[in-house]
């Protein structure tokens, strides 16, 4: 018989390790709270707007090997729509002047030297700097070791932002260096964006159910794991729907929920909320993409088939607020972004995920533990145990193979 694994939680990282343990042989039960898998990244079926929306945007870049490994094995790679060379259009509202920044694909960085594919306003010189940023180890924030010129605040700034979903005032430089040693320092070639063409489940989640269910995964949702026991010769859980038994376990909770079913656990414990705010708009007055924008509330803005999608990343500072504040905040800057007619506000749905990540800080870098536990049998996988990235799609998915290759060598 092979031994037995359980998996509890269906995030990205528990799909994740669920799928490298079935690939080597091992006979895995997926456990799951919720009623669906996917965990902070998924779909479902707005009844005020009408829409099947996903929880926030989520974008990811060919550098992400791993993410895209994973979508290879569980086939759903042309789920994903993708440019043929790395695009990213911007604009500044403070100006209205827009720009598209269009990285070449090799290694060797001349795109720095066209004004048409460079941030407006800055000079060559200023992107030399940036190699100082090259495998520094510095435990400085972003905003403290950047000059703080055009091109910090059209594009490094933004950047920090969007991959650290901290204030780039406290976001930890090594962090963003390691996000943009894997993408931008390789080249075009590791930056071109991809985003589901339906959703995010339909990308990143149900694909890897079918894939585990193909492959004799035991698959169980909506049973919350209450409590947990190493013995020595097995683990033993509680469940809501009973007790039941495993050779080992992974567990890919959330670090709020791990800290009660493993009191003691070095876990962070400070973070940063995203706020996603759809509206409802007619599918033909935009065409899908995405928009970066600067000098407004709206970061980035992503139009779908049907609506248009705002993220705001580190946004403790404006959770508190009610969404319909929120909503009116952000519509003016889609209305300039995509230059939409004057009009009332649309249909809206403001998403509010206030533990979206980790803050990516000093402080909670140095509670992400590895994923061993002090019960033998049992380790840990999520996008907040120490991956070296800050909480990303990548990180949980290298996070869940990570433990299941400790408990496949063990
Ligand atoms: C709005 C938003 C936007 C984002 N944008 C991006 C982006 O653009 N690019 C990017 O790379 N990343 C992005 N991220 C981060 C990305 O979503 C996460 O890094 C990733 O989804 C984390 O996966 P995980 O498996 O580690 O954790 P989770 O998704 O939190 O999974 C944990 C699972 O455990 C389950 N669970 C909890 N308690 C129990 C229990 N007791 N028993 C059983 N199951 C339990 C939960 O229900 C959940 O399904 C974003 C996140 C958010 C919220």
């Amino acid at each position: 018989m092979p031994s037995h694994i359980a998996v509890v939680g269906a995030g990205l990282a528990g799909l994740s390790a669920a799928i490298a343990l079935t690939q080597a042989g091992k006979a895995v039960t997926l456990i799951e709270a919720g009623p669906a898998a996917g965990g902070r990244c998924r779909s479902y079926f707005d009844r005020e707007l009408g829409l099947r929306i996903d929880n926030g945007n989520h974008l990811l870049l060919s550098g992400n090997h791993a993410t895209f490994g994973y979508l290879n094995t569980i086939g759903a790679t042309e789920t994903l729509a993708m440019p043929a060379a790395p695009m990213f259009p911007f604009m500044d509202l403070r100006d209205g002047r827009r720009w598209v920044l269009r990285p070449n694909f090799g290694k060797i960085p001349w795109w720095v030297l066209s004004r048409a594919r460079r941030v407006p306003g800055t000079r060559v010189r200023d992107y030399l700097a940036l190699q100082r940023l090259r495998k520094t180890n510095s435990d400085a924030a972003v905003g403290a070791s950047m000059r703080h010129d055009t091109l910090y605040g059209r594009l490094l700034e933004p950047l920090a932002v969007a991959a650290l979903n901290t204030p780039a005032d406290e976001g930890l430089v090594r962090l963003l260096a390691t996000v943009m040693e894997e993408t931008l320092f390789q080249g075009g070639r590791a930056c071109i964006p991809a985003v589901p063409r339906a959703g995010l489940s339909e990308s990143l989640v149900d694909p890897a159910i079918a894939w585990l269910a193909a492959h004799g995964s035991m698959i169980h949702m909506s049973r919350r794991v209450a409590a947990l026991c190493d013995n020595g010769n097995g683990v033993e859980f509680s469940t809501t729907e009973g007790p039941m038994r495993a050779d080992s376990a992974v567990l890919a909770v959330p670090p709020w929920v791990l800290s009660d079913l493993l009191p003691g656990q070095l876990c962070p414990t400070a973070f940063q909320a995203i706020l996603n705010i759809h509206f409802r708009i007619a599918a033909d007055c935009a065409s899908p993409g995405f928009i970066g924008l600067i000098g407004g509330t709206a970061e980035w803005v992503f139009v779908k088939l049907g609506h248009v999608s705002v993220t705001v990343s580190a946004a403790n500072r404006m959770v508190d607020q009610d969404a319909e504040t929120i909503a009116r905040a952000v519509w003016p800057d889609v209305r300039a972004a995509l230059e939409l007619p004057d009009g009332p506000l649309p249909p809206w749905r403001v998403v509010k995920e206030r533990r979206a990540t980790v803050a990516a800080i000093e402080a909670q870098e140095r509670l992400r533990p590895g994923p061993r536990t002090r019960l033998a049998n049992v380790v840990l996988a999520g996008d907040w145990t120490n991956t070296g990235l800050p909480g990303t799609i990548e990180g949980a998915i290298r996070s869940g193979r990570t433990a299941a290759d400790v408990l496949l060598a063990a």
